[in-house]
């Protein structure tokens, strides 16, 4: 059985909404935020994670023309 590397994946997580408790679990933050059609936090650049507009529009107005 894997183990959930929950410090270390804090360790990389830009999300600056407090509190939460899916913080370092990536399998509960993304399944929750892909249910609203949504993205996590880390899919983002920190300015645009600091707005909390993590919906799927945002991330492909920001990525669409870079490569
Ligand atoms: S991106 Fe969303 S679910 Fe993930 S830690 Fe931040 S607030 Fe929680």
């Amino acid at each position: 059985m894997a183990e959930c590397r929950v410090e270390k994946n804090l360790k990389r997580c830009n999300c600056s909404w407090e509190p939460c408790e899916r913080k370092g679990i990536c399998c509960e933050c993304l399944a929750y935020h892909w249910s609203h059609r949504e993205l996590p936090a880390c899919f983002f650049p920190d300015d645009i994670e600091k707005t909390y507009n993590r919906s799927l529009e945002k991330f492909i107005e920001i990525y669409r023309n870079k490569k």
